[in-house]
């Protein structure tokens, strides 16, 4: 089923969905399972998994010079999705990005996700590689998320690449949203701007950035509005379970932390308070969010499945 359609079923009921990162260099998907078989009791109707870009490591040889390699931390994300599909007749819904792929590349990889009979996809562009100071698209590759979903549009329109015709495929496409702006725009009415445009292109849902302030997501839901935009908007939540993250999170994510918040993670006295406080705010956060009828609670687990559904819990 296409992700807007279960927010249409559910007449108003907030759902919960959960997203999972790869892990490290592969290994065994009983791993995988283990964390998400707690958190199927409160029947996510589907389930995302992330994609990550290869990235440059420099590595010391015997001769005492570095050499530059490519490494793909998190494979895995599409075997990942057929295994969560597979073991709990749930959706998954693969990120795809368009850093490090060309265009031919993306259409192998629908048509693989098309015979799997996935039809969700999240549609992102992806961040600049470590080393380089802006995102740099593959050559061939698609630049901006836009593209990406234009290459989609097409192919559910039985229209391939170099003017080939082949089978229509029926993906329904989500896309990213940005509360706080993303850090790129200009301003928060280009970014705006450019969101209205990935709607327009046929994107049907947006699951936003973490946030940590329900205020700001309402005047994004409202902006949004006001541009035009009506389609689902999917609060994306994180619970901070540790101090370093008060630092780490607005620098990776570019969003901003509430006093409060900061001032009950840093006079925590142990990590056990620390978490207590995280779980606390995202308790109420989710609680607000769920009484002003949001269509989904869309947790990132990142490492934190345990957490997650101690919120969840206390939630639903
Ligand atoms: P775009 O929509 O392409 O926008 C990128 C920037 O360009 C923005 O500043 C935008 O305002 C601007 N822009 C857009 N269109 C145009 C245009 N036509 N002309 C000029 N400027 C334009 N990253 C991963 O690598 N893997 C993941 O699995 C992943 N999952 C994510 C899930 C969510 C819910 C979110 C919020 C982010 C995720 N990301 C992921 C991170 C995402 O890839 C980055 O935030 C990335 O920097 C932007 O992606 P985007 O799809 O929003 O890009």
């Amino acid at each position: 089923m296409k992700v807007p359609e279960y927010f249409e079923k559910a007449e108003g009921r907030t759902l919960v969905s959960f997203e999972i990162l790869p892990p490290l260099k592969g290994g065994d998907i009983q791993s995988i399972f283990d964390t998400l078989d707690p958190l199927m009791e409160f029947k996510p109707p589907f389930i995302d998994v992330t994609y990550h870009r290869e990235d440059f490591i420099y590595k010391k040889q015997s001769s005492g010079f570095f050499e530059k390699v490519a490494v793909r931390k998190r494979p895995g994300t599409v075997g990942i999705c057929a295994s969560i599909i597979h073991r709990y007749g749930v959706d998954a819904v693969p990120h795809l990005i368009c850093g490090g792929f060309t265009r031919e590349e993306t259409e192998n990889a629908l048509i693989d996700l098309n015979f799997l009979n996935i039809n969700n996809v999240l549609a992102l562009r992806g961040d600049a590689r470590q080393f380089d100071s802006k995102f740099v698209p593959e050559e061939g590759g698609n630049k901006y998320a836009i593209d990406l979903i234009r290459q989609i549009k097409d192919m559910n329109e039985g229209k391939y690449l170099h003017g080939e015709e082949g089978a229509k495929t029926n993906f329904c496409i989500g896309i990213a949203g940005y509360p706080e702006k993303h850090f790129e725009a200009p301003n928060a009415n280009l970014d705006l701007k450019f969101t209205k445009a990935k709607i327009d292109a046929g994107a049907e849902y947006i699951v936003t950035q973490m946030f940590f302030d329900n205020q700001k997501y309402f005047d994004y839901v409202e902006r949004c509005r006001a541009a035009g935009i009506t389609v689902p908007i999917i609060p994306g939540l994180k619970p901070i379970t540790k101090q370093y993250q008060l630092t780490s999170i607005p620098r990776l994510f570019h969003i901003d932390m509430p006093d409060d918040l900061v001032n009950g993670i840093s006079k925590a006295k142990n990590a056990e308070e620390r978490k207590e406080v995280g779980i606390e705010w995202l308790v109420a956060q989710s609680k607000e969010l769920k009484e002003k009828g949001v269509p989904c609670l869309h947790y990132y687990t990142m490492g934190d499945a345990d957490v997650v559904h101690k919120i969840v819990s206390q939630v639903l």
